[in-house]
């Protein structure tokens, strides 16, 4: 069945352009002075340190230090400065563009296929790659894992780190004439990509569903700390797999472009009026990271499960949203803040009240993950409902009224997390 790609289910317009990431809202709680103020403390990670003290100190219940200690723990690896940081911004540390060379003694840079001083390893079936490079994928961490053709418009127009202040555009090597070095940084910050690296691999890590029921204590973040813990793991061993090949390969956080589009791309869901990458085992519970390529592979193309018009029907991430960030409303072209890149028809999230959230809180929250009807227990029903609407949007009202109050979706305690209730 012919599926249109994610610049044609956004209805992409000719005026969209490339995002900045320096527009992204993390980097602005840094530089941009005028929304920073609007948080308890100028920088977002000073504001949720100190007041996930506070919280530990006040022994709020669901935000003490037992709970505290697990979420803020999840993120050992996805924080280490000098190695996994580049999932922020790319290009550094674990997430460099360049060969690490980790296995062929000691950092020395050269792949498996240079130091053996053979020919790279030749693809003749890109299906089968695609099919195997999935599977390796999941043996290095992943969940689940998409491939798909590699839309430029996802990719950043600029880079900007919020450690350095660096930054420096994001380049195609056939989007300029000169003779620049690939996969590397020049001096005035730039970056250029072989314009050969033409697929992505999408990579989804389940955040679980025991923890994110607890949302918006504390324990819930143990699911997206170990999601972007993971993300630092796999993403550069899978690259690193592939250079050893002999190609090209670039690991990314959430640094370098869009992942929701290339996740829409590479069939791993849809998205929701949460903002947020539906799967339809995982609902909204993955976090992504992805691999652009030059080795050849073969797209698996978007899939459509029905849940736009679930969305329409449904509002209970806007309704359990504490900040108010998700519309209530239609999908529009444009949304309410300088962070969102207008051009694309779809639900715009309000990533400003979200943050101020956040650090109102101590951590992240993961309420429009835990009250999305499609976040089910692992290996849990819901069957029949899934499958009537793949089917037709006839029934969605119902079902989202059925779904509403229903115990899966309702926020659980920490003390239900660790047996005690
Ligand atoms: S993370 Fe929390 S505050 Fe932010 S959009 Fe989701 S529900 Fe709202
Ligand atoms: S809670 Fe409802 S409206 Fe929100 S993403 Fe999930 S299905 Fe869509």
């Amino acid at each position: 069945m012919f599926m249109p790609s994610a610049a044609e289910i956004y209805r992409i317009k000719e005026t969209y352009e490339r995002f900045n990431q320096r527009m992204e809202m993390f980097c602005r709680s840094i530089w941009d002075q005028e929304f920073a103020e609007t948080l308890r403390v100028p920088n977002y990670v000073k504001a949720l340190l100190g007041r996930a003290v506070e919280q530990i100190q006040s022994k709020r219940p669901g935000h003490g230090l037992r709970e505290m200690a697990l979420c803020w723990a999840s993120w050992t690896i996805a924080a280490m400065d000098d190695m996994a940081q580049g999932w922020r911004s790319g290009n550094d540390g674990l997430f460099n563009w360049r060969p690490l060379g980790a296995s062929t003694g000691g950092h020395s840079g050269e792949p498996l296929w240079a130091y053996s001083e053979v020919e790279r390893e030749e693809i003749k079936d890109p299906g089968l790659n695609s099919i195997n490079i999935k599977k390796i994928a999941v043996k290095m961490g992943a969940t689940v894992a998409g491939v798909a053709s590699l839309d430029r418009r996802w990719v950043y127009s600029h880079w900007w780190s919020r450690y350095t202040q660096r930054s420096g555009r994001v380049l195609f090597s056939d989007e300029t004439r000169e003779d620049l070095p690939l996969l590397t940084e020049l001096e005035d910050g730039r970056r250029v990509i072989p314009s050969s690296m033409r697929y992505v691999i999408v990579l989804g890590f389940e955040r679980g569903y025991e923890e994110i029921s607890t949302s918006p204590d504390s324990v819930a973040g143990l699911g997206t700390g170990m999601g972007y813990s993971m993300m630092a793991f796999t993403a550069p061993t899978l690259a690193e797999y592939i250079r050893n090949l002999g190609y090209n390969a670039i690991p990314a956080g959430n640094d370098t472009g869009l992942s929701v589009p290339m996740a829409v791309d590479a069939g791993l869901g849809q998205l929701g009026r949460n903002g947020l990458l539906v799967h339809p085992e995982y609902g909204p519970r993955l976090a992504l990271a992805k691999v652009i390529t030059d080795m050849p592979l073969e797209p698996d193309g978007p899939i459509d499960f029905g849940l736009t018009e679930f969305c329409e029907a449904c509002d209970i991430c806007a309704k359990n949203c504490p900040s108010r960030a998700i519309s209530f409303g239609e999908r529009s072209f444009e949304g309410p803040t300088v962070s969102n890149n207008p051009g694309a028809l779809k639900w715009y999230l309000d990533a400003e009240k979200c943050m101020r959230f956040w650090t109102e809180l101590g951590e992240d929250c993961s309420n429009c993950l835990r009250s999305c009807p499609f976040n089910v227990p692992p290996g849990k029903g819901f069957r029949l409902s899934r499958w009537l609407i793949r089917q037709t949007p006839l029934f969605n009202g119902v079902l989202k009224n059925m779904v509403e109050n229903s115990s899966h979706i309702m926020k659980k305690t920490s003390a239900w997390f660790y047996g005690e209730e």
